[in-house]
């Protein structure tokens, strides 16, 4: 089978479990297209861990115990603490570091039957936009590779473009699952916050971090997604008590009266004229499946930008203060004191953004500044997430553009860090509301870049969003081009 590396995670699960292929094999297909880790997508690969879970995989395919994507090969965003794999979160301060344990979401994945296949580059500590920002050099995205690949989980998306993976695991605190699936044409969900455990997820702003899946189609990530997410409030208290959903159960319902609110805020002018006809055709594709589109309005849309700049930095300056050169990875070398030693441990293992971010977050939250900026962006915050119900009343998904352009190249917003902060306004509002979202690809802009279309859901409405998409997926072929010889 020659073209195992294209398969879907269904196709690839429906073949191991009738043992037309075996896990090793297809491992080993995975592993050797890996080789020389193209486009830098990877941090960490160890062949004898992944060969040593694909023989435990056929072993649970032989014996009759086998979980329902066992044998199906996974790749995880390098924020996911493993024990088997380092896991550096792309940052220097946590070089040679080893978790003791797996991550909630790793784990319910082995336990669903997928092997790893490895750690995937991202920003620092989930920082970026383009995934420039990581201490082991940017990712390539393989459509171009003068391009970058999106961010933060920029090595999750090139991995699955490529067929380094069937699936990756990505985190959206702002947007980096959906802007990366849209940068590099595979699809993302973002569940609603506390679907899935944040347990043994490297911590950037806890109340918005989200785990998801992302693959080549909606249904490869409905079935991931089952898997990945329920409660864990031993683990993570924020993680919501709600039973596991089959996310595969209602993927092709009909879409006939769906209404679908189009927020003109998101089709203004920042919006790059190719993504504007992009996500114009897919909105015609959904006219024909039965859906009306209903003009809606999303007022704060813009403040979501500076909201999300303050109460994100807010977060990670206090989340980040656990990386001292104490318990974890990197530790300067000559110090005077411990003192000494945290202030060189930092400077040293830190990249500028990660100080930027922790600078600005110690900055809004200090006595003085707390009310001017910390708790007027809260008040925003729930405005902003008021706007969605009030938008939730006239239609029953959401949808629009996953970012006001493709993939910009290396380099273009180099030393501009709000050039790519001001392209994430589409994508905040749902983070900060808590809401599910997805990208889904649409097609195509300027110099054959992919194109995302993003879809809003109300809470827990995400078995809706993967429908929407699927239904989209059956119709038209986005989402099966591929870049070239791949
Ligand atoms: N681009 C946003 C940021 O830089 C979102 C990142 C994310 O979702 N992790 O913070």
């Amino acid at each position: 089978m020659s073209d195992l590396h294209n398969l879907s995670v269904k196709s690839l699960a429906s073949l191991l479990q009738t043992k037309e292929v075996s896990a090793v094999e297809v491992a080993t297909r995975f592993l050797a297209r890996m080789g020389g880790n193209p486009h830098n997508a990877f941090l960490d690969i160890d062949s004898e861990v992944t060969l040593a879970q694909a023989r435990a995989s056929d072993a649970k395919l032989a014996d009759g115990t086998a979980g329902p994507l066992e044998g199906v090969p996974v790749a995880h965003k390098d924020v996911f603490v493993t024990r088997d794999f380092a896991t550096t979160a792309g940052s220097k301060i946590l070089s040679g570091y080893r978790s003791p344990f797996d991550a909630t979401v790793v784990q319910r994945l082995r336990t669903a039957g997928m092997v790893t296949l490895g750690k995937l580059n991202c920003d620092e500590f989930a920082m970026g936009s383009a995934n420039e920002n990581s201490a082991y050099g940017p990712v390539q995205n393989p459509w171009d590779t003068a391009r970058v690949p999106g961010g933060s989980s920029g090595g999750s998306a090139a991995a699955v473009a490529a067929g380094l993976a069937p699936a990756a695991t990505g985190t959206d605190t702002g947007g980096s699952i959906r802007q990366p699936a849209s940068f590099c044409g595979i699809t993302g969900i973002k569940p609603t916050y506390g679907r899935a455990s944040r347990y043994g997820m490297i911590a950037y702003a806890s109340s918005l971090d989200q785990a998801g899946p992302m693959a080549r189609s909606a249904e490869d990530c409905a079935l991931m997604l089952s898997a990945m997410c329920g409660a864990d409030l031993d683990r993570d208290s924020t993680s919501l008590d709600m039973p596991t959903e089959d996310f595969t159960a209602s993927l092709n319902n009909s879409l006939e009266g769906l209404r679908i609110g189009i927020p003109k805020e998101f089709f203004g002018e920042g919006l790059a004229a190719d993504v504007r006809a992009a996500v114009d055709s897919a909105l015609r594709e959904y006219e024909k499946l039965g859906a009306k589109l209903v003009p809606i309005s999303l007022p704060r849309t813009e403040l979501s930008i500076p909201v999300y700049y303050i109460i994100a930095p807010a977060e990670a300056s206090s989340n980040l203060s656990r990386f001292d050169g104490v318990k974890f990875g990197h530790r300067a070398k000559d110090y005077t004191d411990l003192v000494d030693m945290y202030k060189k441990t930092r400077a040293e293992g830190f990249g500028n953004e990660v100080k930027r971010r922790i600078m600005t977050g110690a900055y809004v939250l200090s006595h003085g500044y707390y009310d001017a900026y910390y708790l007027q962006a809260q008040k925003i915050r729930r405005m902003i997430a008021d706007d969605f119900q009030n938008a939730f009343k006239e239609c029953d998904v959401i949808a629009g553009p996953v970012a006001p352009s493709v993939a910009w190249k290396f380099g273009e917003n180099a030393n501009d860090p709000v050039a790519d902060y001001l392209a994430d306004i589409f994508t905040l509002p749902a983070s900060l509301a808590g809401l599910p979202g997805m990208s889904v690809p649409a097609g195509f802009g300027a110099g054959g870049m992919p194109v995302g279309l993003q879809l809003i859901g109300n809470y827990f409405k995400e078995a809706q969003l993967l429908n929407a998409a699927h239904r989209l997926q059956q119709a038209t072929d986005w989402h099966l081009q591929k870049p070239q010889g791949i």
